[in-house]
């Protein structure tokens, strides 16, 4: 029995202000997720849902890639996992009826909250040239329109294939083998807006775009950095893992502009001590540290490194594995001593005392784990920062050994994966080389477009076929304005979708939404029940079975989705490609996997072990480094000092406690203080005083930017917090609209989401 989404949009007509917290989880963190799990599902649906995440026979999280532990609990999920679960098997319902109540342009006008809360979708919808509604349409119907508009292309150039990081391996497989098979590399993903950096700089450095730890290096660690990431709100079971580290004698030093709740102290609800006590603390030592200082902390704890070694030779810096596993070390060397003491104090906001006492605790140390997530990669230089925490674990041989490494935790529960499948725009020629041998084709070679370059391409009329396999792509780009306004330049835009959201909304001339199936529910094919894989963020890869009943009769998996549009697309005459085969039975796909990507030998039995199996990472492994030089390259960085005009703040863009990228699940942040509302800006009291302004004064926020546009974000209450001086903060989507489309990464292309410079202007 389907129920009715609360019809109201309260936008922030109830926003209220309190303290911030210095505690996550708790007892609140369970009473929340009951809450969000029995208003969308009701009771024994959540129970049969709740016991079914993350467990060895039942469906992998949607939310986050934070990895499983060996031993499950009974209860294996977070509160945001809760929410993330109780959203997609909803009992909400988005069908024909509504789309014939809601034309486009009301849509439009709604919240992102608002049209997430409306429910999953039922039917297949079309929007036809100059109509302003969806019209319900035959799935034959549906892949007839896209075949259509594929083949009337000059160049298959002109389409771009979008993923959201939730799609499963098998699905990201058969999409990019049916996208390469039309003949383009178009294939931007969101990891093109969260850790390119990340992989840019790991592949440069030590051979492959992945973290080199898996969770048992965190429990036995000697020191955790956690740098530029709130897990409290983005991987909260990670907090477990670092309650076990504490456990075991680690220390935690955690670096952020904001004193997050989760990096303070943890309050798990699975020990008596979190639920009737104060919790574990978890961070021994907090370094506010301004935005994009990163890069200038890590290049001063390695002259610090360097000169601890001088003065005390052969006791700090690892010179065998130096020797036998490095290269450009004198380079770097000579370079690191050269820090400015000046430039990390600028940069980094952080006086020298407090720098001196993080480095003490890095001295200490032998096994040092550094994770990181937006924090680092959404700066114009985090391709630099990152490397330099590279260089900062090759010092004392920190990679390919237990408690030591690189951890960059991913965003979607399936981004890493999906990129293992080939999901990239810049595919390497082995990968396409094994592509074409298995398939009989020759892939395309030219580089594709990635997502700031997809937006520049439909801007310019280069792309007019958009595919959305997945996410809301809208919601999550950058310069909200100028995206619109290229989707809608579109001839056609394809969302395969499982909740409404606001890239339904923002359409090209025709537009198709194609609702597949949950990770919650069954799949059942002509072969019989179906299972997926997905990749966490450590490596390991395995099953995820849906349990429920489908939210309608009319959905498809995403595997069928692709395949029967690939079937109606490709030209008869191309290479045969088994799609109804690979529709049956995803066997046959993970058969094709094992045999065009290294590490999937044998993949269907070794997948079908409990809990799966572990990819392999050359550098974890066997300390061998894949990379131009063979070796694991220290690297030059010049130092970027983010400078900012008079009377400006950089400003970054932030997720409440209630949302999920862009998933908004409630009006909350309560580990902010922040109530029903998210209109809010986060500046610290003596910004606000040195404005003029007042705490609660509305101000609308305006981005400066090189190319003279003018993008302002109207009508934000301001709000006195302990950010660094300087520093703001507030949430997107929201204030995407004022982070500029060529304001990118320096080799990754990544949108600087953490480094906007603004000004604050009384609310129009
Ligand atoms: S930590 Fe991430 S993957 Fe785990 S339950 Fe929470 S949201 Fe889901």
């Amino acid at each position: 029995m389907a129920r009715k989404a609360p019809a109201e949009d309260p936008g922030d007509s109830r926003l209220r202000v309190g303290p911030p917290k210095d505690h996550a989880a708790g007892v609140p963190a369970v009473t929340s997720s009951l809450r969000h799990a029995h208003a969308q599902m009701g009771v024994r649906r959540s129970l049969l849902t709740l016991l079914s995440v993350n467990q060895k026979s039942g469906f992998d999280c949607p939310g986050c890639a934070w990895p499983e532990p060996g031993h499950r609990h009974r209860a294996e999920f977070c509160e945001n996992g809760a929410k993330a679960v109780a959203e997609e098997a909803t009992l909400r319902r988005v069908g024909p009826s509504f789309f014939a109540e809601h034309p486009l342009a009301d849509l439009a006008a709604r919240s992102d909250y608002w049209l997430g809360r409306q429910g999953r979708l039922t039917h297949p919808m079309y929007r036809p040239a100059g109509s302003d509604h969806y019209r319900p349409v035959s799935w034959d119907e549906a892949f007839a329109v896209v075949a259509r508009e594929l083949r009337t292309l000059d160049s298959p150039d002109e389409a771009a294939f979008y993923t959201s990081g939730r799609a499963s391996n098998e699905a990201a497989f058969v999409y990019q083998l049916f996208v390469r098979l039309l003949g383009t590399n178009n294939l931007p993903d969101c990891s093109n807006m969260c850790h390119e950096s990340s992989g840019s700089a790991l592949t440069e450095t030590i051979g492959i775009g992945k973290g080199s730890v898996r969770l048992e290096d965190l429990y036995e660690a000697d020191l955790i950095l956690v740098v530029g990431q709130n897990p409290g709100t983005n991987h909260p079971r990670m907090l477990s893992a670092l309650e076990t580290a504490k456990d075991r004698g680690a220390r935690i030093i955690s670096v952020n502009p904001l004193p997050e709740a989760g990096l303070l102290r943890f309050k798990n609800p699975q020990r008596p001590s979190g639920v009737l006590g104060g919790g574990t603390r978890l961070t021994d030592l907090f370094l506010q540290i301004r935005l994009g200082g990163d890069q200038a902390l890590f290049q001063a704890f390695n002259r610090m490194l360097l000169e601890a070694e001088d003065d005390a030779p052969g006791t700090v810096v690892d010179h065998d594995f130096i020797t036998a596993h490095t290269h450009g070390f004198e380079d770097f060397a000579d370079w690191a001593r050269k820090t400015s003491w000046d430039d990390v104090l600028e940069a980094t906001g952080l006086s020298a005392r407090e720098i001196r006492e993080a480095f003490q605790e890095v001295l200490a140390a032998e096994k040092i784990v550094v994770c990181w997530a937006m924090g680092l990669t959404q700066h114009r230089h985090s391709v630099p920062t990152i490397r330099e925490v590279v260089n900062f674990l090759l010092l004392r041989g920190n990679i390919g050994r237990p408690g030591a490494g690189l951890c960059p935790v991913r965003g979607h529960s399936n981004v890493q994966g999906d990129r293992t499948m080939g999901i990239y725009e810049k595919p390497d020629a082995a990968f396409l080389d094994a592509l074409g041998a298995e398939f009989g084709f020759e892939p395309p070679r030219p580089h594709g477009h990635d997502a700031v370059d997809t937006i520049r391409a439909m801007r310019d009329g280069r792309v007019r076929v958009f595919v959305a396999l997945g996410g809301n792509f809208v919601s999550a780009a950058p310069d909200t304005d100028l995206t619109e306004r290229a989707l809608r330049n579109c001839e056609l835009t394809v969302q395969i979708s499982t909740k409404l959201n606001r890239s339904h909304a923002v359409a090209g001339r025709q537009a198709l939404i194609l609702p597949c199936l949950g990770r919650t529910e069954a799949d059942l094919r002509s072969a019989g029940e179906q299972q997926v894989t997905v990749e966490d963020s450590m490596g390991m890869v395995h099953l995820s079975r849906g349990r429920l009943a489908p939210a309608s009769d009319s959905l498809l998996s995403e595997v069928a989705i692709i395949c029967r549009m690939a079937d109606a697309a490709l030209v008869s005459d191309g290479p045969p490609v088994p799609w109804a085969d690979f529709e049956a039975d995803y066997d046959r796909i993970r058969d094709r996997i094992a045999r065009v990507i290294p590490g999937f030998e044998d993949f269907n039995a070794r997948v079908r072990a409990p809990g799966g199996f572990a990819l392999p990472h050359p550098p974890r492994d066997e300390r061998r480094f894949p990379t131009r030089t063979g070796r694991a390259n220290f690297s030059v960085n010049q130092l970027d000092v983010l400078r900012v005009p008079a009377g400006r703040l950089l400003l970054q863009t932030i997720r409440s406690h209630d949302q999920y990228n862009t998933t908004i699940y409630g009006l909350d942040d309560r580990y902010r203080g922040i109530h029903q509302g998210r209109r809010v800006l986060f500046v610290h009291p003596d910004d606000l005083a040195a404005q003029g302004l007042a705490e609660g004064e509305p101000v609308d926020i305006v981005s400066e930017f090189s190319d003279g546009v003018e993008r302002r974000a109207p009508a934000f209450r301001t709000v006195a917090y302990p950010t660094p001086r300087g520093c703001c903060a507030a949430y997107f989507p929201e204030t995407n609209v004022l982070v500029p489309l060529d304001s990118t990464a320096d080799i990754s292309n990544t949108p600087t989401s953490k480094s906007i410079v603004v000004r604050l202007e009384a609310a129009r």
